[in-house]
């Protein structure tokens, strides 16, 4: 049996086995897509803004 490790993503909440750690949060390939193909007209995108804005807050602190 393979243990595989799951860190929880910032932007959906869900347990998630792939995607990318920034500084120390992460964020699952699919919401990383998502955030790509994210048009700033959207309406998530400024929930999008939000999440990240928190990451480069304690970045910066
Ligand atoms: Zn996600």
């Amino acid at each position: 049996m393979e243990e595989i490790e799951r860190k929880t993503c910032i932007v959906c909440g869900e347990p998630k086995e792939e995607g990318i750690t920034i500084v120390t949060e992460f964020i699952c390939t699919s919401c990383e897509s998502e955030m790509v193909q994210t048009k700033v007209e959207d309406e998530r995108y400024p929930f999008f803004v939000r999440q990240l804005r928190q990451l480069w807050v304690r970045f910066h602190a």
